[in-house]
C-alpha cells in the first residue's frame, strides 16, 4: 500500500486533510478525483478501529455506491439489512427498506473495513495518506491558514498547501488552532456501551425503547452482530466505570423482549464504551480553512447518523474547495457548503437530542422517529438533486 507513513511527504499540495477516516478520507478521494494534489494524515494506524458502532442511513450507503466503493463494502463480507424493527415498549413497528438501484438495502460495515476502503479509494485516486502522521499545528499567511506542522516519526516537518480541512474528529485540533466558534450546542446526551454478538439474524437491525431505556442489534461483518445499549450519562458514571459487561448485561435484562432475542446467541466480546457528550455545530469554513464530519457537526450516536453525515459533509466540502481553486467566490461556494450542512444539522438534531434524553413517554421517540425519516427522505433528495456524477479514478 502507498499510504505507509515511510513514503515521502511533498513539501506543499493543493489541499492537506487532517484525519482519514469517514470524512477525511472520502474528502481526499473526492478532490483526488477532481485532479487536485491532497495530502491526508491521520495519527492512528491503517485499518485500525474507533469508537462507533456501524449503522449507514440509506444516503451513506447511496454515496458509497455513487463514488464506486459500495461493492468493496459487499465484497468485505457486510450483510446487507432489508428490515429495521423498532419496539416502543409493547408497541412494534416494522420497516422494509426499500431497494433503490444499486443500494438494495443498509449496510453497517465495521470501520476497520469502512475507513480502510475509503483511505484505499483515495490512494487509487491519487492522494497521498499517511498513517501514524499527526497534526500538531497550522501556518498561517497573511491572515490565511497555509499548512500544516506535522510530526513525522518524531520530527517536525512543514506542508503548505491551499487549503486546509480539518477531519479530525470530535476534540478537532485543526477547530481549536483557528479559533472556530460553536454555533450550536445541545444540552441533553446518552452514553452507549456496546460489545460484538454471534448467533443473531444478519438482515435485521432491531430497536428496543423503554422509559428511559434504549437498546439494539445491528449486523455487521463476520457473522457477527454489533448490541448497544443506552443510558443516561449519570447513570453510566454510576454503573459502568467498573464494569461494562455487567452494565450492558443489566440494561438488557431491563428489556424481557431484547433479552428473548438474544436467547442462543453469545458474546464475543469486544466491549467498549462512550460516556456521552452533547451535540455541536461549529463555525465550517474560514480564511484557508474548513471542518467536516464529527469535527464541524456532531450528533449524539443513538442517531447512529454521524458517519452518513461525514460522508455527505465530504462532498459538500470538496465542491467547495474545488470550486474556489477553479475561481468561484470563496465566501459563496464555502458559504453554500455550511448553510447545506446547518439545514441539514437543524432538521436532525432536534429529534435526535430528544430520543438521546431517553424519555419515559414512548409516543415522544416515536414521533421523534418520524421526524428524523423526514431528514432521512431530505438528506436522499440533496444527494440526487444536487451532486453531480462522480469522476472515478
Ligand atoms: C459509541 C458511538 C457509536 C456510534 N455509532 C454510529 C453508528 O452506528 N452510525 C453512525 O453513522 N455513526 C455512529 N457514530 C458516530 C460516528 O462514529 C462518527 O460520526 C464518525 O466516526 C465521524 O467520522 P469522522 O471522519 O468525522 O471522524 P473520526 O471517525 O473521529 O475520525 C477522525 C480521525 O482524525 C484523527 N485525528 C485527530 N486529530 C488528529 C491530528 N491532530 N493529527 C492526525 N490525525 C488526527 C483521529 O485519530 C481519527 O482517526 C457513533 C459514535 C459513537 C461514539
Amino acid at each position: 500500500m502507498s499510504n505507509r507513513t515511510d513514503l515521502p511527504i511533498r513539501p506543499s499540495y493543493d489541499v492537506v486533510v487532517v484525519g482519514a477516516r469517514a470524512a477525511g478520507a472520502s474528502t481526499a478521494m473526492l478532490l483526488a478525483r477532481r485532479g487536485l494534489s491532497v495530502l491526508a494524515v491521520d495519527r492512528t494506524a491503517y485499518g485500525s478501529d474507533t469508537l462507533s458502532t456501524h449503522s449507514l442511513a440509506p444516503a451513506g450507503v447511496l454515496q458509497l455506491s455513487r463514488w464506486g466503493v459500495l461493492d468493496a463494502i459487499r465484497k468485505g463480507g457486510t450483510p446487507v439489512a432489508s428490515r429495521v424493527v423498532f419496539h416502543y415498549g409493547d408497541d412494534l413497528v416494522e420497516i422494509d427498506v426499500p431497494a433503490r438501484g444499486d443500494v438494495d438495502g443498509l449496510y453497517s460495515p465495521r470501520r476497520t473495513l469502512l475507513d480502510r476502503t475509503l483511505v484505499d479509494a483515495a490512494v487509487d485516486a491519487g492522494a497521498d495518506v499517511r498513517h501514524g502522521v499527526s497534526m500538531v499545528g497550522l501556518l498561517h499567511d497573511a491572515g490565511r491558514v497555509a499548512g500544516v506542522q506535522l510530526e513525522v516519526d518524531g520530527e517536525l516537518r512543514c506542508i503548505a498547501a491551499r487549503a486546509v480541512i480539518g477531519a479530525d474528529g470530535v476534540r478537532s485540533r485543526v477547530a481549536e488552532h483557528v479559533g472556530a466558534q460553536t454555533t450550536h450546542q445541545e444540552a441533553a446526551t446518552s452514553a452507549v456501551i456496546y460489545s460484538h454478538w454471534e448467533g443473531l439474524p444478519d438482515d435485521v437491525i432491531v430497536n428496543h425503547y423503554g422509559s428511559g431505556k434504549v437498546a439494539g442489534s445491528i449486523p455487521t461483518n463476520d457473522g457477527a452482530a454489533v448490541v448497544w445499549v443506552g443510558m443516561h450519562p449519570d447513570e453510566f458514571r454510576a454503573s459502568a466505570r467498573g464494569n461494562v459487561a455487567e452494565a450492558q448485561a443489566a440494561r438488557i435484562a431491563e428489556l424481557p423482549r431484547f433479552v428473548a432475542e438474544l436467547e442462543g446467541a453469545r458474546c464475543i466480546g469486544g466491549y467498549r464504551a462512550w460516556p456521552g457528550q452533547p451535540g455541536f455545530v461549529r463555525q465550517g469554513w474560514g480564511a484557508g480553512w474548513a471542518l467536516v464530519g464529527d469535527a464541524g457537526y456532531f450528533k449524539d450516536p443513538v442517531s447512529a447518523h454521524g458517519i452518513t453525515d461525514a460522508l455527505i459533509g465530504a462532498e459538500l466540502v470538496a465542491d467547495a474547495v474545488a470550486d474556489s481553486f477553479a475561481g468561484a467566490d470563496e465566501a459563496e461556494a464555502f458559504g453554500r457548503f455550511e448553510r447545506e450542512r446547518d439545514a441539514m444539522a437543524a432538521r436532525m438534531m432536534p429529534p435526535v437530542a430528544r430520543i438521546a434524553s431517553l424519555p419515559d413517554e414512548m409516543g415522544v421517540v416515536m414521533s421523534s422517529f418520524v421526524e428524523m425519516t423526514k431528514a432521512l427522505h431530505a438528506e436522499w433528495n440533496l444527494i440526487e438533486s444536487n451532486f453531480g456524477a462522480v469522476a472515478a479514478v
